[in-house]
């Protein structure tokens, strides 16, 4: 697979509610942060991607080179697993080794209130459409679905820019647009999720079918119907223009800090599948 002109990036990012509502990375004005090129839109065997930004942070660690795309507002017509696919697509011919994602989520856990961060450990995915994959020749284990350093640095900056962080939870998926009614959210919780979004799958099965490790960071921007009270959607609006610059901040931080050798280990969860033996 060829994809004509990707350019080479370490990092993609998938950018979530937490980023929309404002020009991501540049809009930030963080010195770190130079804009390479904007409204990159490639051709790939999944269909037209949609339109990228190449940009470069300089940290403690030297540049790296990212790639970012807005995950919502997908063109009508267009599935989001198939979205999913071609942002995956251009992400490989990148050569991306590690994904970052921000979100805003609903709460099925009674603990979680409106703008606490979670950074899940683990997911449930209940999107309908499941046999998709860019490469398909691995067998994709998810013991350990979310790389525990890239988790360690999201951890570590959310916890200086918000009052509550948690850094254990589970994300469960479904494919939205819309919110849930509450007999499926009582169904959701009993699954043993903490939380509800629609971001996190197929996307973190995606990076390990490329061989990339993969974390998110998550924003509670409502509860889930009949969960402690009924939401309001002035606070909603209030959380995704107030909050959306710390959380892309986090995942700054993250592009800066990490590191891209790390013995995180995900990389053993991925093994050539039985499959694709080639052929005698
Ligand atoms: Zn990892």
């Amino acid at each position: 697979m060829t994809i004509a002109g990707v350019p080479r990036a370490e990092f993609g990012v998938c950018g979530g509610s937490g980023t929309l509502s404002f020009a991501f990375p540049a809009g930030l004005e963080d010195e770190r942060v130079e804009v390479l090129a904007e409204d990159l839109v490639f051709e790939t065997p999944f269909g037209r991607s949609p339109a990228f930004t190449h940009f470069r942070v300089t940290g403690p660690r030297g540049p790296r080179e990212a790639l970012t795309v807005k995950m919502h507002g997908w063109r009508r017509g267009v599935k989001r697993a198939d979205a999913s696919l071609q942002v995956f697509s251009v992400f490989h011919e990148a050569g991306v080794r590690k994904v970052l994602a921000d979100g805003g989520v609903g709460s099925l856990n009674h603990l979680l209130d409106p703008r606490d961060v979670v950074i899940p450990t683990d997911f449930v995915d209940l999107t309908v459409k499941q046999d998709i994959y860019v490469r398909g020749d691995h067998l994709l284990i998810m013991r350990q679905p979310i790389c525990p350093d890239l988790h360690a640095h999201l951890f570590g900056s959310a916890s200086e820019r918000f009052g509550r962080v948690f850094r254990r939870g589970t994300y469960l998926v479904t494919d939205g647009p819309r919110f849930e009614s509450p007999a499926e959210v009582d169904y959701m919780k009993r699954m043993g999720a903490d939380v509800i979004g629609q971001s996190l799958a197929p996307e973190v099965f995606l990076a390990r079918d490329i061989g990339a490790c993969y974390a998110g960071i998550y924003m509670v921007v409502n509860y889930g119907e009949g969960v402690v009270k009924a939401w309001e959607h002035a606070e909603l609006k209030a959380i995704f223009f107030e909050e959306s610059a710390d959380v892309a901040r986090c995942v700054i931080d993250a592009i800066a800090d990490a590191d891209l050798e790390a013995p995180c280990g995900c990389m053993d969860l991925r093994k050539p599948s039985l499959l694709n033996l080639p052929q005698e």
